[in-house]
């Protein structure tokens, strides 16, 4: 697939508020249209070199620049493409905006070099998710299997699994060939052999979206426990000294937002649960009732527990939230507010939880969520958990909701066709290999639609 296009698109590349700015052009009149607002003419200029110059509006001195020229097909949207890098005044960007889109050149739209990148054959589909995966990487892991993914891995190993798939075609289309004179299938064992494989290669995949999700977007933890615990105190203390570094990550039911923070390199991700208490209204038991579907989401939960309430009430607290917990999900029981009770009440609390405790394979721990004393036990406990978990994955990673989506279904397809095999006709076994195949194609692009690729790239932000 390669598509030319005639217009030429600019924007800023970079975010406002740096020393620095670049502004992007790309279509084949980009380097023509700079040249025309540069001291020196560009139009002779080879690809992949850089020439420093002033952007002249009219008889007044813009700006001191570096324009990089690249040309057709050595760029990154494979067309003719400069950067104009120029001192990051948003004056300035939006004068030199102002100066391209009067000649004649368009404001992109978002995402839209990628996009381009994409048409005229630059990279695959799922490589151009990856641009954006790799600008809002925020750790080590989430950049490697971002990178993987740029730079092809992904896309090889699906490319080979449609390779599989089209051998299974080719022996049910040998089939359907035969259908009428009812010749015996060459080798049934053998297509169903090749059709386990693939879907256990799928099943892998789609397995390792929790990994590759929790990598991308941080370890999913939630905090849950009674009013008044203690648990936006911990959340504070957890996120205090990592301030800096948190962002905001639409939540999967994107109505709220979650917090992240980071420990040796490993992205946690907590998910807020406030409200997870018993309650008598109405409205307010709605809002549990999301926190009990949140906390489903979690792999980690925090249990607060207040050592200032009665003990069998802290102890009932425990086992309600153990209770809720569903299979995989690992318990850390927090025993919050150490600093004003005395060491009998904690040890009868710790003694009183044991069972639990062994029963359930949770952490206890103890401390002060106000005076932030055993957080240092808590960070390497949610460390130790997720390793745990059994993490260490060298292999690929799926890490986006539409790849998953569309591995399952193919899978669907897949399992459709294996358990109809020699019951169900068999140009409806083909007509499902087809829907794999199309499944398959549609993460890397080979088959796609205008609808699908406008959704992808108009949630690209590069740039703006
Ligand atoms: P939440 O309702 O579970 O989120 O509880 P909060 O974090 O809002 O805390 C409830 C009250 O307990 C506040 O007054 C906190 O200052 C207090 N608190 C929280 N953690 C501790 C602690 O470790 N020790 C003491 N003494 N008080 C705490």
């Amino acid at each position: 697939m390669r598509t030319v296009f005639d217009d030429t698109i600019c924007a800023p590349a970079t975010a406002a508020g740096g020393a620095l700015s670049i502004i992007r052009v790309s279509g084949p009149a980009a380097v023509a249209k700079v040249s025309a607002i540069f001291s020196a003419s560009l139009t002779d200029a080879p690809g992949y070199t850089l020439h420093f110059g002033t952007l002249r509006d009219g008889e007044t001195v813009l700006d001191e620049v570096v324009a990089a020229v690249y040309r057709s097909p050595h760029s990154y949207t494979g067309e003719d493409c400069v950067e104009l890098s120029c001192h990051g005044s948003t004056y300035i960007v939006s004068r030199i905006l102002d100066l391209l889109t009067a000649s004649g050149v368009r404001m992109a739209e978002p995402g839209e070099f990628t996009q381009r990148a994409f048409l005229s054959g630059k990279m695959d589909l799922a490589q151009a998710e990856a641009v954006a995966d790799v600008i809002a990487s925020q750790t080590a892991a989430a950049h490697r299997v971002a990178l993987t993914q740029l730079r092809g891995g992904f896309s090889d190993e699906l490319s080979g699994m449609r390779e599989e798939l089209l051998e299974i075609a080719s022996l049910i289309e040998l089939e359907l060939d035969f259908g009428e004179e009812d010749v015996e299938f060459a080798d049934r064992s053998r297509l169903s052999n090749l059709l386990s494989l693939v879907r256990s290669h799928i099943g892998r995949l789609i397995e390792s979206f929790r990994l590759g999700n929790a990598i991308k977007n941080g370890v999913p933890v939630a905090i849950v426990g009674k009013t008044n615990a203690g648990k936006s105190t911990l959340l504070n203390a957890l996120l205090g000294e990592d301030r800096a570094i948190v962002s905001e990550i639409p939540g999967t039911t994107r109505d709220t937002i979650e917090e992240t923070f980071n420990i040796d390199g490993t992205l946690f991700r907590l998910i807020d649960t406030a409200g997870l208490r018993e309650s008598e209204d109405r409205i307010e038991q709605i809002g549990i009732s999301r926190a009990y579907e949140k906390l489903a989401s979690a792999q980690i939960v925090i249990g607060m527990l207040d050592l200032t309430a009665p003990l069998p009430d802290l102890v009932a607290s425990a086992w309600q939230i153990a209770d809720a917990l569903t299979a995989g999900q690992r318990l850390i029981l927090w025993l919050n507010k150490t600093d004003v009770v005395g060491s009998a009440a904690l040890s009868a609390a710790q003694t009183a939880l044991n069972e639990l405790s062994a029963a359930r394979d949770a952490v206890l721990l103890t401390g002060s969520a106000r005076e932030g004393a055993g957080l240092d036990s808590l960070r390497a406990a949610l460390s130790e958990t997720w390793s745990s978990l059994g993490n260490a994955s060298e292999s690929t990673l799926v890490t986006n909701t539409r790849h998953l989506e569309a591995l399952r279904l193919a899978d669907d397809a897949l399992c459709r066709v294996e358990s109809g095999l020699g019951n169900v006709p068999t140009d409806l076994l083909a007509q499902d290999l087809r829907e794999a195949l199309y499944h398959i194609g549609a993460i890397t692009g080979e088959v796609t639609d205008t609808e699908i690729l406008n959704n992808i790239f108009s949630h690209f932000c590069i740039g703006k």
